[in-house]
């Protein structure tokens, strides 16, 4: 089965086409690309972003045509809590969840109607960024904020990244040889977004991010956790403060970027090497915070096997890795520094015999992770299943 990863933003369509067998994991990527500034002069709209994919997919895929589309959508609200097939609903639904991630869904909702109108025939399957996590357990996943703020506004944590936090523990799971309703882990993505999430018997248990992917860990250019009052607070005594405003500088001029002064860890990571102070103090801040969360997530899954790294810094940044591990000493992890050193692509165990807890490095696939879902979801549906 041919499948379409389709990842669309407001102004940019990351796309992937990968042959897979429904049911079997791994399959080969036939074309992958980007298709960027939409709304721009070249790229009017997603529409005609779909007519540039359709032509380069005739060329990249030798006149081979695609079977079922999976899209990436970030917010599947208290709805989706599973891949789910695009019906005439389904992209209502998404769009009515706008409110919930206004940066996101409505790009993904453009995505989908184009591609609905480009290839009105072709299955399409929505695969959900908050799915994973609607396994937390309500005292987990509520504030002890007063009751209309959750039934009349929807303020909880949803926890995002779900896509990739399930994909890694799976294969945690495997490579270590624990069934995964006995597999219970901390899984550090770290990006340029950043979340931990608990998995407890291979479901999320709990997540960093919480309404919104700005909580939790200290980020590229994301505070993570914050005192909610400083807002308020910001909000009543800068005559310039603004709620746009503040979201602006929360989101984008904050994390290592409001301390180091970049936002890009290589960047960070050398600049501390060389002796500056503040990337050390950003590097600091960041270790600390996420040693923090294993911490309390070990608590959290009664117990974790393993703590596993994943994403550009977690796959990558050998020095981040070893920050966070030496703070983690009071639960007996222990890291082998040759094997964190050492370069790889694969899936590999970084912790020294005698951790209490494995230390692994596992690369995550998002793209992967939506066109296995999509294949399964497609033929179990062809096939005269409920979906
Ligand atoms: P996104 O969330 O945008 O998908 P990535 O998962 O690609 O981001 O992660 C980007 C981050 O990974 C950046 O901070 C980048 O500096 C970091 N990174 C990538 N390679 C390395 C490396 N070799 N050493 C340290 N950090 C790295």
């Amino acid at each position: 089965m041919l499948v379409l990863v389709v990842n669309c933003g407001s102004s940019s369509l990351k796309y992937q086409v990968r042959e897979l067998e429904p049911g079997a994991e791994g399959g080969t990527v036939l074309a992958s690309g980007l298709i960027e500034n939409i709304g721009g002069a070249a790229v009017r709209d997603h529409t005609q972003a779909l007519e540039l994919l359709a032509q380069r997919l005739e060329d990249e895929l030798d006149g081979r045509t695609i079977d079922a589309a999976g899209h990436r959508v970030v917010h599947g609200g208290e709805r989706f809590s599973v891949p789910a097939l695009v019906d005439d609903g389904t992209i209502d639904a998404i769009e009515e969840l706008s409110p919930l991630a206004p940066l996101h869904n409505p790009a993904a909702v453009l995505g989908l109607r184009a591609v609905l109108q480009k290839w009105p025939e072709l299955p399409q399957v929505c695969v959900f960024d908050t799915a994973f996590h609607g396994t937390m357990p309500e005292h987990v996943w509520r504030y002890a904020v007063p009751e209309e703020f959750y039934e009349r506004w929807g303020i909880r944590r949803y926890g995002f990244h779900g896509t990739s936090h399930d994909w890694v523990t799976g294969q945690a799971a495997r490579f270590l040889g624990i069934p995964r309703p006995e597999f219970s882990c901390v899984v550090a993505h770290l990006g340029n977004g950043a979340s931990v999430t608990a998995v407890r018997h291979g479901s999320s248990y709990d997540t960093s991010m919480g309404y919104t992917p700005l909580a939790g860990l200290v980020m590229g250019t994301r505070t993570g956790d914050l005192d909610p009052s400083v807002v308020t607070s910001l909000l009543r005594r800068d005559p310039a403060a603004t709620p746009e405003g503040l979201d602006a500088v929360l989101n984008k001029e904050s994390g290592l970027k409001a301390i180091a002064g970049d936002h890009d860890m290589r960047a960070v990571q050398e600049a501390a090497d060389r002796g500056d102070e503040r990337a050390e103090l950003a590097l600091a801040m960041a270790a600390y915070r996420l040693a923090k969360y294993v911490g309390g997530y070990h608590v959290a899954v009664d117990g974790a096997q393993a703590l596993v790294f994943t994403a550009g810094i977690g796959e990558n940044a050998v020095a981040f890795r070893k920050r966070v591990c030496d703070r983690l000493g009071a639960l007996g992890v222990v890291l082998d520094d040759d094997a964190n050193a050492a370069r790889s692509r694969g899936i590999r165990r970084i912790s020294a015999p005698e951790s209490a807890i494995e230390v692994l490095v596992v690369p995550t696939d998002e793209e992967q992770a939506i066109a296995s879902a999509t294949a399964a979801l497609v033929a179990a549906g062809s096939a005269g299943a409920p979906s």
